[in-house]
């Protein structure tokens, strides 16, 4: 399919590295650090996941190079978990060779259930070489996050908490919003007492509120965690944290492979939908 990238261009910073530069540069003098995510995932063949890892490591050198504040996500299946996880591990390891010598943190996205268990276990062998140089996302709405978010907050990992993207079933997932809000907070609560840096990813304001109040009362110092949002939504919302004293991260996302990321976007808001209409008659 090759829809017109003008469709995505509220959420997707552009097609090239080059063309995301611009948004990066605007977020951090606004004191928004960013993570750049190189679209795509589901690799199914070992030559396309092998071009991605030197994609990624070029963008890494092209974040220190052009001496950005952005850390790097990626998604495990563009690395070849739907072909092999030693294969994917070892595709893993090199990627966080060149990130750790380069001095950028790398961000392991979560995608749909299908893929929790082999990401999980991948992370945490990752962190036994790579320490704090990579984190994890756990979802609200998953049932088995309830036992994930001990195990891993018990290693210290750095996680981003997030509600979740996927459509999952009942089963696997909680669906209902106002449980699924409360989960977050428990699960966000776990994080912000018994890890080092919890990544609170949301545009809720039911959540932001929360955790602006629940860190008050318990004492946790904005130093100690940070906001993340998505390019493209809330943007005066990151500005105002960021110039109230707290650490707030954005999530840019660019590349030509944007179309499922773009979907979900989609998906999640009705009003996301008039955001990508109107782009299309301003231009
Ligand atoms: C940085 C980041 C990284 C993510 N990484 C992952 C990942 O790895 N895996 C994954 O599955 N999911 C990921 N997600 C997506 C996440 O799981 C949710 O699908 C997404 O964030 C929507 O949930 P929400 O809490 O932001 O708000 P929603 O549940 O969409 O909205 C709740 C309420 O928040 C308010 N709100 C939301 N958006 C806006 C807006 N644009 N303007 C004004 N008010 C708004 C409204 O009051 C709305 O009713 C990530 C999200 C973020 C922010």
């Amino acid at each position: 399919m090759n829809l017109p990238f003008i469709l995505a261009k509220r959420f997707v910073a552009g097609e090239e590295f080059g063309q995301a530069i611009g948004a990066v540069r605007e977020l951090n003098s606004k004191g928004i650090a960013v993570s750049l995510d190189l679209l795509g995932e589901n690799v199914k063949s070992r030559e396309v996941a092998d071009q991605t890892l030197v994609d990624y490591q070029d963008l890494i050198k092209g974040i220190a190079d052009e001496g950005l504040n952005s850390s790097i996500s990626i998604k495990l299946t563009m690395l070849g978990l739907d072909i092999d996880a030693d294969y994917t591990f070892d595709n893993l390891s090199r990627l966080l060779e060149t990130a750790k010598s380069n001095g950028i943190f790398v961000r392991i996205d979560m995608e749909g259930s299908d893929y929790t268990d082999l990401t999980v276990s991948t992370f945490k062998k990752a962190k036994e070489s790579f320490g704090s140089n990579v984190g994890i996302v756990l979802q609200a709405y998953l049932h088995r996050t309830a036992h994930d978010i001990n195990e891993l907050a018990g290693i210290n990992a750095d996680v981003r908490i997030c509600k979740g993207a996927y459509s999952e079933p009942p089963n696997l997932a909680i669906r209902s919003m106002s449980e699924i809000r409360n989960a977050y907070r428990l699960y966000a609560t776990t994080l912000l007492q018994r890890t080092s840096y919890p990544r609170i990813a949301t545009h809720d304001d039911e959540l932001i509120n929360w955790t602006k109040s629940y860190t008050n009362t318990e004492g946790i110092g904005k130093e100690r965690y940070e906001f993340q949002m998505l390019y493209g939504l809330r943007q005066p919302t990151c500005e105002m944290l960021a110039e109230d004293g707290y650490n707030v991260r954005v999530y840019v996302p660019y590349g030509t492979m944007w179309f499922p990321y773009f979907t979900r976007r989609l998906k999640e808001r009705k009003e996301n939908v008039f955001f990508v209409l109107s782009a299309m008659f301003k231009n």
